[in-house]
C-alpha cells in the first residue's frame, strides 16, 4: 500500500522502510508544517499524519511519526524538542554535544533516559491507528559507535554495555522504540482497532 510519510529524516525513513517492507513509503517535504507545536509526542505525530493526509493524493494512507529522548536528570528534556535541542538548525552532532555537555558530572539516576516513538497512521477513509514504543536506558559519558542516527552514539539500552550506535541497525530493527511502536501499530491495524476517525 502507498503511505505518505511526513518526514524527510533519513534515519527514520530507513528504519521505517525496514520495519514495514510491504509499504511503499513516500517521504513528504515537511517545510510547510512549521515547528511541532504540541506538548506530547502523540500530538505531534497526529499533526504530522494530518499534514501528510492534506498533502498526499486521495486514496493514500498517511503516516506521522514523532520521537525523541527523555533524560531524567534533565527533567525529561530534550523531549519533544530533541531534533532542535542545540538550536533551530542544529545537526545531530550539535544536539549530541549539548546533551553530553549538560550531563557532564552527572551520575547514576540522573543519566537514566528513554527513547519514545509515537506512530499515527490514517487510512484513506479516515480511520486513525496508533502505536507507541519506548526503550529504556542511560546516557553514556562519551559518544561511541557509528550506526543509527541522532543520540544513538550516547544511548546505552538497559541490559547492554554498548551504545545503540555500536549495537547497529539490525539490533534497532528488533529492539528499538520505533520497532515497538511499529509492532503496536501492526496490532491495532490487524485487529481493526482504530483510535478514532478523522474527517
Ligand atoms: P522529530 O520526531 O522529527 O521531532 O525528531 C526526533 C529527534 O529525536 C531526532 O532528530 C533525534 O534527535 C531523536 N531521535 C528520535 N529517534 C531516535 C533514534 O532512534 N535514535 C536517535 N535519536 C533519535
Amino acid at each position: 500500500m502507498k503511505v505518505a510519510f511526513a518526514s524527510r529524516n533519513p534515519g527514520k525513513l530507513r528504519e521505517l522502510r525496514a520495519l514495514f517492507p510491504e509499504w511503499e513509503l513516500d517521504p513528504l517535504d515537511t517545510a510547510g508544517i512549521g515547528e511541532e507545536e504540541g506538548e506530547t509526542f502523540a500530538e505531534n505525530a497526529l499533526g504530522k499524519a494530518l499534514f501528510a493526509r492534506r498533502t498526499a493524493p486521495p486514496g493514500t494512507w498517511a503516516l506521522g511519526e514523532d520521537s525523541g529522548l527523555e533524560v531524567d536528570g534533565l527533567r525529561g528534556a530534550p523531549g519533544t524538542h530533541s531534533a532542535r535541542y542545540a538550536g533551530p538548525n542544529a545537526t545531530d552532532e550539535d544536539n549530541l554535544a549539548r546533551l553530553l555537555g549538560e550531563l557532564a558530572g552527572a551520575h547514576g539516576e540522573a543519566r537514566r533516559a528513554r527513547y519514545v516513538c509515537e506512530l499515527v497512521l490514517i487510512a484513506p477513509g479516515g480511520a486513525e491507528y496508533r502505536g507507541r514504543g519506548t526503550l529504556e536506558g542511560r546516557i553514556a559519558e562519551h559518544a561511541r559507535g557509528t550506526g543509527g542516527f541522532g543520540y544513538d552514539p550516547a544511548f546505552v539500552p538497559s541490559g547492554e554495555t554498548r551504545t545503540v550506535a555500536e549495537l547497529g541497525d539490525d539490533w534497532k530493527r528488533t529492539h528499538s522504540h520505533r520497532a515497538a511502536a511499529a509492532e503496536a501499530l501492526r496490532g491495532a491495524l490487524a485487529s481493526g482497532q482504530a483510535a478514532s476517525e478523522v474527517c
